[in-house]
């Protein structure tokens, strides 16, 4: 059997390449409010290639990009499902710092595709980047889902968290040397998302 990883694009932390190769090395703070998520998942990434160097482990490892898509949870806390929750009750939508920051969406279908492609492949161990290099500014995200749910909500500007990353867009050479490419553009995938958010809400 082989071993697959989650690991994560927070591997990067706040980057100062762009886009972020897997050669890239990060630059994650080792001691805040994200580090336990971050220096976690780098710690695994560790581990994973110990156990196979020294035992020979079939590892998988794939950084997975900002993902998103029908089944999210309500309570997530990630900006497309608040977005859209704000979004269809009319209510303020949120954005932390002044929404210039950017994150690259890729939809679920297209990730899973890219899991089980990644799986089959015996040669690649990773780490491999996994998502959609589409880069959009959160209030560019914001005003698409306005758009597509026709609500009435203005954008209320909140405090930037800690450490939030200011941009984050993965080079994914690698994963497309699988013959994988994402298919689902941000607009599909946000009206599967926002009709998955209003049956729900029923
Ligand atoms: N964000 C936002 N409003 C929200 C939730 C998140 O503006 O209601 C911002 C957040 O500060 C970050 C970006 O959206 O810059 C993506 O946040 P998310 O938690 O979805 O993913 P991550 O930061 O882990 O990439």
């Amino acid at each position: 059997a082989k071993i697959f990883q989650a690991s994560t694009s927070e591997v990067y932390g706040d980057p100062e390449i762009h886009p972020q190769h897997e050669l890239y090395w990060g630059r994650v703070n080792p001691i805040g409010p994200r580090s336990c998520y971050d220096e976690g998942k780098r710690c695994a990434e560790t581990l994973f290639f110990d156990y196979h160097r020294q035992l020979s482990l079939k590892i998988k490892i794939a950084r997975i990009f900002n993902t998103y898509g029908p089944n999210m949870d309500t309570n997530d806390g990630r900006v497309v499902s608040n977005i859209i929750i704000q979004a269809l009750k009319d209510e303020d939508i949120t954005i932390y710092g002044n929404g210039n920051q950017t994150r690259s969406f890729c939809f679920v279908d297209d990730l899973i595709d890219a899991m089980i492609i990644f799986m089959q492949n015996d040669k690649i161990v990773g780490p491999v980047n996994a998502g959609n290099p589409k880069e959009y500014s959160m209030i560019e995200v914001a005003n698409m889902i306005i758009n597509l749910t026709k609500s009435k909500s203005k954008l209320l500007f909140k405090k930037l968290p800690l450490d939030d990353p200011q941009k984050r867009k993965p080079d994914i050479s690698l994963i497309k040397s699988l013959n994988w490419s994402p298919i689902t553009s941000l607009d599909e995938g946000l009206e599967k998302t926002i009709k998955y958010f209003i049956n729900e809400n029923k």
